[in-house]
């Protein structure tokens, strides 16, 4: 495939990394509404056209017995195709629909519009997910989830951002902001269970301990490379959950170097340190330490962050006094 033929209306502008964000504010700023918004319309046929691809590609490559792994591992690394490509294109359309927006003065309605592109784009991937389960290919519906779940992150902050909240990340590149963002959502829409209080200090260490060992069984050396955990039990759901979800989106080259260095409680909330992250395991642990400042370390209830010098994340039972 190359990158530079001669069909603008198909092919998406080749901008340098470092220079794509550019052009694309230029034309948000030409106040030009009607190249606007044919810039929307293609990118929005471009990047639903390339959806559809991606998951042809997919459902052929189960059908004809390539490996997934391989395949995603190809295309993945060569970046000609990439199942959850459509992140830097859809950022564009979002600052131009936030643009149309200020133009035409109906930020209501370009908040709505992004919305449901994001929730098409989500749909997309979680359809493709579906029908690979109907070919009973475990490590592909795992792999083509996963991605869904962290395209819906991406989606959930643009259409935040579209829709003008505003938070504490305003200084931050577009798709970091985003990303935080859609964590932030995610993190406050995550479902979950209150445990019941341990009968003494003992049978919490006992617990605690038993939920290390598994810990260590399903992630430790040779897998992630997890070392000593320290979360209270209340989180013990949330670093199992993104440790489960880092498991399935490493790329087998990208496992041989990747590990999970620390896993610990700084300032009242949950951190994850790692050696050599890929990209896509920066919303996996940034959705797991926001779910962490709203989860009582205790006992898994909502809490908040606060105490008198020390902070803990605690709920109204468990409050430090
Ligand atoms: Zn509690």
């Amino acid at each position: 495939m190359t990158t530079n033929d001669n069909s603008p209306t198909t092919n998406p502008p080749d901008f340098a990394a470092a220079d794509r964000l550019r052009p694309i504010e230029e034309l948000a700023n030409s106040g030009n509404l009607e190249t606007v918004a044919t810039y929307i319309v293609d990118a929005t046929r471009r990047i639903n056209a390339r959806v559809a691809d991606t998951v042809q590609v997919l459902l052929d490559s189960i059908k004809f017995d390539l490996r997934m792994d391989r395949w995603l591992e190809v295309h993945h690394t060569r970046r000609t195709v990439d199942p959850m490509l459509p992140s830097d294109e859809l950022r564009d359309v979002v600052i131009l629909l936030c643009a149309m927006g200020r133009m035409g003065g109906a930020e209501g309605e370009v908040a709505q519009r992004y919305a449901a592109l994001a929730v098409d784009h989500a749909r997309w991937l979680a359809a493709s997910a579906w029908q690979a389960s109907t070919l009973d290919e475990k490590a592909v519906v795992r792999r083509i989830e996963q991605r869904a779940r962290i395209a819906r992150i991406f989606a959930t902050g643009w259409a935040a951002l579209a829709g003008g909240m505003k938070s504490d990340y305003e200084a931050a590149p577009t798709t970091t902001y985003a990303m935080a963002l859609g964590a932030e959502i995610e993190a406050a829409l995550a479902p979950r269970a209150v445990l019941p209080e341990a009968e003494s200090r003992q049978e919490e260490a006992i617990l605690d301990d038993g939920w290390r060992r598994r810990i260590d069984a399903l992630y430790g050396s040779g897998k992630l490379g997890v070392g000593y955990v320290a979360a209270g039990r209340g989180w013990h759901v949330l670093v199992e959950d993104a440790l489960e979800q880092i498991d399935a989106s490493l790329l087998p080259d990208e496992r041989e170097a990747f590990r999970v260095s620390d896993v610990k409680e700084k300032y009242g909330t949950l951190r994850i340190y790692t050696d050599n992250a890929p990209d896509l395991v920066d919303p996996i642990i940034e959705v797991a330490e926001r779910r962490s400042a709203l989860t009582c370390d205790r006992c898994g209830d909502y809490g908040r962050v606060g105490g008198n010098g020390w902070l803990a994340c605690r709920c109204g039972r468990h409050e430090q006094r």
